[in-house]
């Protein structure tokens, strides 16, 4: 048996609000109650849910970039919150993110070599030539060219910048990548570009997505399987082709009457 690539099991958080009375305890949101699922190498799953839902923190907990308040996170095997910071800072290599917003995810001060190799310089002992070669390497992955390593994000579209946004995910040669509404933020057009990139990549270097949108026609072209996410809980999960055919949980049912041109007749 193949070790999961990351194994979300019974996680809860919740998020304290600003206090409104003195005495009182600050209210709380429940952002997730008791989340869990497997993703297999080569099985992409798709977290689908309205705003609110808590898709980007379970993104951010699935990338320790915050902690749950109970349950355990594993990637590749190790959870992720009990490792120590040199651990975590090594299993990184692993897992890399992508973000919505590809204006505000890149540094403008920074020159494109400098951003996409920023992960592979985090995790030290690569030389200056190879972090150069390294970054030509995922420039050309994504279609961008090895010219374009000088240059600043200002001079990039959309498109293009979140292009930059995969090709810095893409270099320390991830097993999984968690991307958050990666083209919600796109042109209608530019959108497809970037999904079909991002299927080039599962194919050409062997990548597992956990990729997050409120449209169920964006994960549909890239996961094997589905998770709807409602108020912080899993309602219904399965192969996209079986939602779309017999979704039994009403939401589901409301995320699939928004995509009619893919929907069954
Ligand atoms: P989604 O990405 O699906 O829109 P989020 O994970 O961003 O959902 O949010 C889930 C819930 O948690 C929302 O009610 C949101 O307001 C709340 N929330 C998220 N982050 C914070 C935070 N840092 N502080 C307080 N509340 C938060
Ligand atoms: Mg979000």
């Amino acid at each position: 048996m193949t070790t999961p690539l990351l194994e979300v099991d019974n996680v809860f958080k919740t998020y304290a609000l600003p206090r409104e009375k003195l005495r009182e305890p600050p209210p709380k949101v429940h952002a997730l109650n008791g989340v869990s699922f497997t993703i297999e190498p080569g099985r992409s799953l798709g977290i689908v849910g309205e705003s609110g839902s808590g898709k980007s923190t379970l993104a951010r907990l699935a990338m320790a970039l915050d902690t749950p308040d109970s349950g355990r996170i594993r990637v590749l095997g190790r959870d992720l919150h009990t490792l120590s910071k040199e651990a975590l800072r090594l299993a990184r290599r692993d897992f890399q993110m992508v973000f919505q917003d590809p204006y505000g995810s890149l540094d403008p001060r920074m020159r494109i070599e400098r951003v996409v190799t920023e992960p592979l310089a985090a995790q030290g002992g690569v030389t200056r030539d190879e972090m150069h070669a390294r970054a030509a390497e995922v420039l050309e992955a994504v279609g961008l060219r090895r010219n374009d390593l000088g240059k600043y994000p200002h001079e990039f579209s959309g498109g293009q910048r979140q292009r930059v946004a995969i090709a810095r995910a893409l270099i320390t040669r991830p097993r999984l990548i968690v991307a958050d509404e990666p083209v919600s933020a796109l042109d209608v057009s530019v959108q497809a570009q970037v999904l079909n990139l991002m299927q080039d990549l599962q194919a050409n270097f062997g990548i597992t997505y956990m990729l997050i949108s409120h449209d169920l026609a964006v994960v549909h072209h890239l996961c094997e399987d589905v998770a709807v996410l409602w108020q912080g809980r899993i309602v219904e999960q399965g192969p996209p082709e079986r939602l779309f055919r017999a979704a039994e949980h009403p939401y589901t049912r409301t995320l699939i009457d928004a995509v009619p041109e893919i929907a069954p007749p």
